[in-house]
């Protein structure tokens, strides 16, 4: 559902206000008196065609290595790091404040007080949990099994069950309930088989975890370990029946609309009954992502013993809440999830985790509070224009293109006119009144949030479509292509540059960071393998000629080809099929944004800043973008279960496809990134 870069980037809002369009006259560090971003960051011992990531933001990296805490360092981290402060400032003031009961100010103040007292959360233990756990200990019967996988399902528990409800892939102007594979421990179904020592040591890991839990419950460490054993098998047969990631992205495979009472022939189980108990009697309909899945869990449901379940939802219910629990808990929730698995060498600060927390709480009350104070009116205005530039490159690129028949062209360009940009915040805010925060405790305010939450995705079951929401908040550095909505969503936070003073923000920045790698890259996710399938209003509907799609895929093909060859840690590759519809967004993003800031003043007039020509400033600003190193875990982690390439080859990757990035570094055939013409790609 997400299609948006999966590495966190931030900005420093208030340092970008006034400098988004601004024609640069005065950028020229001798008279400003302060370093050229892009030139502190160069490291030029590395020659820009051999590895152009590297040359960009080379000093960069050296000078910020990745703190002990994290298992990634950026400038997504940095903007991050300025969020946090903020809002922990926020969460201070609203905590000692005497508020309204119900009011965001209590909410907010309270979530943040019981979140930091772990003392309070030391003594409580697991009791928060107790009633739950007292219900899994008497199950006797498989029905007992699926009524809890009910109870558990509005706390948020990934117990066998993936259930929400979404818009309807081929008819967009309904909501329909869907249900996807879950029910996993470990990142996805590939850490169930795969073979690499790198993946069997995790395995292995986690077997261990899930028995060190089961012993911090009470249980002795023979009991513990066999409970343990339960669980991975049980766990290891669902994973079998799970999907690949590159085949989660065929939108027509994932795409099985059906009656409950089918999906109840199919899978031998009683849904109505099931989904009455989670306060969806009223569906009739499901679209199942995975049929075979399901055929899977009811056999499982009608096979495994029940003291198999009774382990398997046990771990589920503490895996699920083990950063709100005691202290021994939750460092043996981060010895496995922290350390094992991204390489984190300590735990990080716990307000933090509690910002983190009340972010997937009430994101949206804190996202109010955070635009009020750090995104104003006029900075909102200066990105939507930016986003009309870029559309229009865009629309002159389809016009331009030699493969396409002028039929579809047509077709893209209504595609494209219709596409809304929404930038910074939601115009209409989520209400939370029904929300409950207290003081009782912070585990217990998590499970009322993710009970809301619930209650307001099943809610939408029946009722017109909301077109003004929004999948995140505005403090997210992050953004996303809806294809559903046919939509950009550019979060306020995604604008910043840490460290970037508005003098200093010249138009080659702006268009290569903000420009291409965010609004040009969104645009193009309606157009790539995946988003091209979708119509203007949303439905996954062809629009195409025979012809023209197949001579798209031809060029689909050339990407999947390029990536495949990209190795990155060990024996792990690119999946160049898994990541084509990041890869061709990031191209994408590059070459319309390039033509769009062609059209500004600092391009026609040449002038180098700092001793960098405009096109080269450019490529840097996008380069900028990607400014991040990670530990070998994460790479190794993102390769398995990311659509996304790692932030080096978001830059060397589609830059080789680039005849200006040629030009402007004199990009050489002896060098490392130079490809030839013919295996150069060019799709948008
Ligand atoms: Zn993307």
């Amino acid at each position: 559902m997400n299609k948006a870069a999966s590495v966190g980037r931030w900005l420093l809002l208030n340092a970008l206000a006034g400098t988004l369009l601004a024609s640069c006259q005065s950028n020229n560090s001798s008279t400003t008196g302060h370093p050229d971003l892009l030139q502190a960051n160069l490291d030029t011992t590395v020659r820009p065609g051999d590895d152009f990531f590297t040359y960009a933001n080379g000093a960069w990296l050296k000078k910020h290595p990745i703190p002990a805490s994290e298992s990634a360092w950026g400038i997504g981290s940095e903007v991050q790091e300025e969020v946090y402060t903020r809002l922990k400032a926020l969460n201070q003031e609203a905590a000692k404040a005497s508020a309204v009961t119900g009011s965001t100010q209590q909410k907010i103040g309270d979530f943040w007080a019981t979140g930091m007292d772990s003392v309070k959360a030391d003594k409580l233990g697991i009791q928060p949990l107790q009633a739950e756990l007292n219900r899994i200990a008497a199950m006797r019967t498989s029905q007992d099994v699926q009524d809890e996988i009910a109870r558990l399902k509005p706390l948020g528990v990934n117990a066998l069950v993936g259930l929400y409800v979404g818009q309807d892939a081929k008819n967009s102007e309904k909501m329909a309930l869907q249900l996807w594979q879950a029910g996993l421990g470990l990142p996805n179904r590939d850490y169930y088989f795969n073979k690499d020592s790198r993946t069997v040591n995790i395995r292995r890991e986690y077997g261990k975890h899930v028995a060190k839990i089961f012993q911090l419950l009470g249980q002795d460490s023979v009991t513990a370990k066999a409970n343990s054993a339960q669980v991975v098998k049980l766990e290891t047969t669902l994973a079998g029946s799970s999907r690949k990631l590159e085949a989660l992205r065929d939108p027509y495979a994932n795409y099985n609309k059906m009656t409950v009472a089918d999906l109840g022939k199919r899978t031998g189980l009683d849904w109505k009954t099931w989904l009455a108990k989670v306060d969806l009697a009223q569906a009739d309909t499901v679209i199942v992502g995975q049929p075979e899945f399901y055929k899977t869990a009811g056999q499982l449901l009608k096979t495994t013993p029940v003291d198999a379940w009774r382990a398997y939802l046990q771990w589920h219910l503490v895996n699920a809440y083990a950063d709100n629990l005691s202290r021994p808990i939750d460092d043996e929730h981060f010895h496995f999830y922290g350390t094992i698995l991204r390489g984190q060498k300590e735990q990080r600060a716990r307000w933090k985790r509690v910002l983190d927390e009340e972010e997937d709480a009430m994101g949206e009350m804190l996202g109010q509070l955070f635009v009020k104070e750090y995104f104003k009116p006029a900075t909102k205005q200066r990105y939507e224009k930016l986003v009309t530039n870029i559309m229009v490159s865009f629309r002159e690129h389809i016009q331009k293109l030699d493969w396409m028949s002028d039929s579809t062209k047509q077709k893209a360009l209504v595609k494209l006119g219709k596409i809304t940009p929404k930038v910074g915040y939601p115009d209409k805010w989520k209400d939370y009144s029904t929300l409950t925060i207290d003081r009782s405790s912070y585990a217990a305010n998590t499970m009322r949030a993710r009970q809301w939450a619930y209650q307001y995705n099943i809610n939408k079951l029946g009722k017109p479509v909301d077109r003004t929401e929004w999948d995140m908040t505005p403090q997210t550095y992050n953004a996303y292509y809806n294809p559903s909505n046919n939509e950009i969503v550019l979060p306020a936070a995604i604008f910043a540059v840490p460290g970037l003073k508005d003098e200093d923000a010249d138009d080659a920045i702006i268009y290569g960071y903000a420009g291409a790698s965010t609004i040009g890259h969104e645009l193009t996710h309606g157009f790539d393998d995946e988003g091209s399938q979708f119509d203007e209003k949303g439905n996954l509907r062809n629009w195409w000629t025979k012809t023209d799609r197949k001579l798209f895929q031809q060029r689909v093909n050339g990407i999947v080809r390029q990536f495949n060859g990209y190795q990155v840690l060990d024996s792990l590759h690119i999946n160049g099929k898994a990541t084509a519809g990041e890869n061709i967004a990031d191209l994408g993003g590059i070459v319309i944004a390039l033509d769009a800031f062609k059209k500004t003043d600092e391009y026609k007039k040449g002038q180098k800043i700092a001793g960098l020509t405009p096109e080269q400033r450019y490529f840097l600003g996008y380069a900028l973008g990607w400014q991040s190193h990670q530990r070998d875990e994460v790479l190794a982690q993102r390769v398995l279960t990311d659509v996304h390439s790692p932030a080096n080859l978001r830059v060397n990757g589609p830059f080789a496809d680039v005849p200006e990035f040629y030009q402007a570094f004199g990009v050489q055939q002896n060098q490392k990134l130079w490809r030839p013409d013919s295996a150069r790609v060019k799709i948008w």
